[in-house]
C-alpha cells in the first residue's frame, strides 16, 4: 500500500495574485496541526513562482498542470518541466482529461511528458479515466487499464509518481461513481501498477478525482486503493480543501 496518501489541488485557469492567500491559508492551518497526507496545489503557470516563493518551507508543495515534452525551444505559448521545476514546482498533473479531449493529447504524448517530468526531477501525476459512454458501454476497466499502460514510460520503476483516477463524467459535474465503482478501478490500476513497476508499483499513490468535496471525502478516501485525491474546484479555498486533507489523514 501508499506510504503516504497526496491530496493534490489542481486550480485549472482560476486564480490572480489574490488566490495565493488561500494556498497560505491552507499552509498555516498544516503547520498548527500537520497532516499524513502529502500536500500540494497546482496553480495556473503564472502563479507558481509566486506561489512556491510564499510557500517555502511550508507543508505544502506547488505543480504545474501540463508541460511539454521538449525542453526548449519554439513553441510558443508552452512551458517545458525544467520551466516548472525552475519556478518552484515540485510535481506536475499530467493527461488531465481536459487536455486529452481539449488538446488532443494521446497516452503516447503523456508517457513523453512523463520522461520530461522525470527528466527534470518533477514527480508526475498521470491522469486516466473513461467517458460516460465507454462506462456505459462496459469498458471502464479496459478503457483505464489501456490508459495506464500507454501513460506510464519504464523509467518510473524507480521514480516517485502518482496515478490520478478522474471519470471524465464525474469532472466538476457533482457526480461521483459508487464506492465499488471507484474501488474496481484502483484495483485494476494496482494491477498494472505491481506488474510494470513491482515494488515501486505496489507503493505509488492511487489518487481519486472528479466532485471531491468536504461531503463526500471521508467515504471516497477510505476506499480500498485509494492514496489521495486531486481536487479541482474545492481546492479553490482553503476552507473547502482542508477538510478534503484531514479526511485523508
Ligand atoms: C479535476 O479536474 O482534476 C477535478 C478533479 O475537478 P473537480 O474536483 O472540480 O471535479
Amino acid at each position: 500500500m501508499p506510504v503516504r496518501p497526496l491530496v493534490a489541488g489542481n486550480w485549472k485557469m482560476n486564480g490572480l495574485s489574490a488566490s495565493i492567500d488561500e494556498a497560505k491559508a491552507v499552509a498555516a492551518d498544516l503547520e498548527t496541526k500537520p497532516s499524513l497526507a502529502e500536500v500540494a496545489i497546482c496553480p495556473p503557470a503564472t502563479l507558481i513562482a509566486q506561489m512556491a516563493w510564499n510557500l517555502r518551507g511550508a507543508l505544502v508543495g506547488v505543480g504545474g498542470q501540463d508541460c511539454r515534452a521538449e525542453e526548449k525551444g519554439a513553441f510558443t505559448g508552452d512551458i517545458s518541466a525544467e520551466q516548472l521545476k525552475d519556478a518552484g514546482a515540485t510535481l506536475v498533473i499530467l493527461g488531465h482529461s481536459e487536455r486529452r479531449a481539449g488538446h488532443g493529447e494521446t497516452s503516447e504524448d503523456v508517457a513523453a511528458k512523463v520522461e520530461a517530468a522525470i527528466r527534470a526531477g518533477l514527480r508526475p501525476i498521470v491522469c486516466v479515466g473513461e467517458t460516460l459512454e465507454e462506462r456505459e458501454a462496459g469498458w471502464a476497466v479496459a478503457v483505464v487499464s489501456g490508459q495506464v499502460e500507454d501513460s506510464l514510460p519504464d523509467v518510473l520503476a524507480d521514480k516517485p509518481f502518482a496515478v490520478a483516477y478522474e471519470p471524465v463524467w464525474a469532472i466538476g459535474s457533482g457526480l461521483t461513481p459508487t464506492v465499488p465503482q471507484i474501488e474496481e478501478i484502483h484495483q485494476s490500476i494496482r494491477a498494472v501498477l505491481v506488474r510494470r513497476f513491482g515494488e515501486n508499483g505496489a507503493d505509488t499513490p492511487i489518487l481519486y478525482g472528479g466532485s471531491v468535496k468536504p461531503a463526500n471525502a471521508v467515504e471516497i478516501l477510505r476506499a480500498s486503493e485509494v492514496g489521495g485525491a486531486l481536487v479541482g474546484g474545492a481546492s479553490l479555498k482553503a476552507e473547502d480543501f482542508l477538510p478534503i486533507i484531514r479526511a485523508a489523514g
